[in-house]
């Protein structure tokens, strides 16, 4: 059994209530390691050390911060294989996922920020009359970087860096259900030296750690990513604080499907876009509208591939697909198939859990799902799901697929697949989404600005946005004739 210990101030300590959580692995379902159950006591804690940090680490300089989040970043790449298995073991996710995206991704996080530290300006606005006015932008302080369990240390460096690079410390949370990664990185925080108090990491469930983050008045900003139910649950109590908030939600992406397309190469990147994490990546594109005049030939063809797609120990080198994160999450996609079924969706492929070998019977498994015949207003096309189930819905002109595609709450990405350019651009713009990928998925730049719109989210992160939200802007006005 391994112990996980909050780290704060500089080292690992237990909840001070001495209790413990159970953390399970989706791959067997046995718990494998016990994490701290903390509560707002531990959060105070961690907020004094933060607060005490504050003064030195504002005024380390750029240089410095820079070199030490580097260093961060090569100790990732250092403990990487410690790592791909930790968030494997921990998350379900296939070894491959894991070595090739998830702790990768971690340590260009910390690389591209940290350089960002260098880099990042403010503006100055010189008037007629000479007056000069700048932009001077400071660190906020203390802030609270909150995240999730499907991409559990890429996502939660995706925040830490850039709110230690802009000069801020932190208390971070990362997902309950996923936190191996993120004591891991702990320890890599202490061997690389960064000074104490100036990350803290608090284990525990939202309602506890999540909870007194965002109410505690000596945290100036959260930056947060998870569901859409808790992303306004937050909202509502940090609004009238008027505290900054960045706000990364849920997503029921649109995956639209012309018919000037190569079938065979847009089948095979439309089947990683709504399955990959087990479909549990927030950009998934988990309703997929294909032009009438090749729906049934481009059914085929990716009934065939999803078909293929074998469910496997993620802990296997070969494995491509895994298990879902937890049993509940398993039950509640579960119920989703259900639903479809119930609103008169035809199950194409998967729809229940494969046979495992026995030693895997207890873990998460669900065969990837493709459903046609649903209504683009059911529940089933309206609501996210987050796992491997996506809808097939046809469509005949371009301004019935934007209808369709921007008929839900959410408004986070979608993907376009067509040869025509001016349609590609004409559409793009007409979707009411954060991102949209035109003949490509999850092609990520760091610099870009990530986020949603509608339910989807509010703020943007990513590159010298992240920088500007945690920085507080002063208008420094100066008449230099006086
Ligand atoms: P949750 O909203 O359940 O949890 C996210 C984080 O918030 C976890 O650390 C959780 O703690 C914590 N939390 C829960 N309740 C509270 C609370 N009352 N106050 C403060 N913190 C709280 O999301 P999931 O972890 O289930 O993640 C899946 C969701 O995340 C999906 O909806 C997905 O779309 C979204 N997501 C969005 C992304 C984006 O960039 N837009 C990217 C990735 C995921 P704990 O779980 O430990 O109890």
């Amino acid at each position: 059994m391994i112990t996980l210990y909050n780290y704060i101030n500089g080292t690992l300590v237990s909840a001070r209530s001495g209790e413990s959580i159970s953390n399970v692995s989706p791959r067997d379902g046995k718990v494998f390691s016990l994490i701290p159950d903390s509560d707002h006591h531990d959060v105070e804690v961690a907020v004094e050390a933060a607060q005490a940090a504050f003064p030195t680490w504002k005024k380390t300089s750029a240089e410095d911060r820079c070199k030490i989040l580097t260093r961060i970043a090569d100790l990732i790449a250092v403990h990487q294989e410690k790592l791909v298995h930790a968030e494997s073991l921990d998350n379900g996710k296939p070894l491959s996922v894991s070595s090739h995206v998830d702790i990768p991704r971690a340590e260009s996080n910390m690389r591209f920020f940290a350089s960002g530290a260098q880099h990042f300006a403010s503006e100055s606005h010189v008037m007629e009359n000479g007056t000069v006015n700048y932009t001077y932008r400071k660190p906020i302080g203390v802030v609270g970087c909150i995240s999730p369990w499907n991409l559990p240390l890429y996502l939660f460096t995706w925040k830490i860096a850039p709110a230690l690079a802009a000069g801020n410390c932190v208390v971070a949370k990362p997902s309950e259900i996923t936190p191996y990664t993120a004591f891991l990185f702990s320890e890599i925080c202490i061997e690389a030296g960064l000074p104490a108090g100036v990350l803290n990491i608090v284990h525990g469930t939202g309602p506890k750690v999540g909870e007194a983050m965002v109410n505690h008045p000596a945290i100036k900003a959260i930056s947060f990513t998870g569901g859409t139910a808790t992303g306004k649950r937050i909202a509502s109590i940090l609004a009238p604080q008027f505290k900054k908030m960045s706000l990364e939600l849920g997503g029921k992406n649109a995956t639209i499907v012309f018919e000037d397309v190569d079938l065979e190469k847009t089948a095979s990147a439309v089947s990683r876009a709504a399955f990959a994490n087990q479909g549990q990546i927030c950009l998934c594109g988990s309703r997929i509208f294909v032009q009438r005049g090749i729906y049934e030939a481009f059914k085929r063809m990716l009934v065939e591939k999803v078909s293929k797609m074998k469910v496997m120990d993620p802990m296997l080198p070969e494995s491509k697909f895994g298990a879902l994160v937890s049993e509940a999450h398993l039950e509640k996609v579960l119920s989703y198939i259900t639903t479809a079924k119930e609103e008169g969706g035809t199950v194409l492929c998967g729809g229940q859990s494969p046979e495992m070998p026995e030693e895997l019977r207890g873990g998460f498994y669900l065969l990837p799902t493709l459903i046609e015949g649903l209504s683009p207003s059911c529940r089933t096309n309206q609501e996210e799901i987050f796992g491997p189930v996506a809808t097939l819905i046809p469509f005949d002109t371009e301004e019935e697929v934007i209808q369709y595609a921007n008929g839900t709450v959410y408004g986070l990405a979608a993907s376009l697949w067509t040869k025509d350019v001016s349609r590609a651009h004409r559409v793009a713009h007409q979707l009411e989404t954060g991102i949209c990928w035109i003949n490509t998925w999850l092609n990520r730049d760091l610099r870009t600005p990530f986020g949603g719109v509608k339910q989807s989210g509010l703020g943007r992160e990513g590159g010298w946005e992240a920088f500007r939200f945690f920085t507080e802007p002063q208008n420094i006005c100066i008449d230099p004739s006086h």
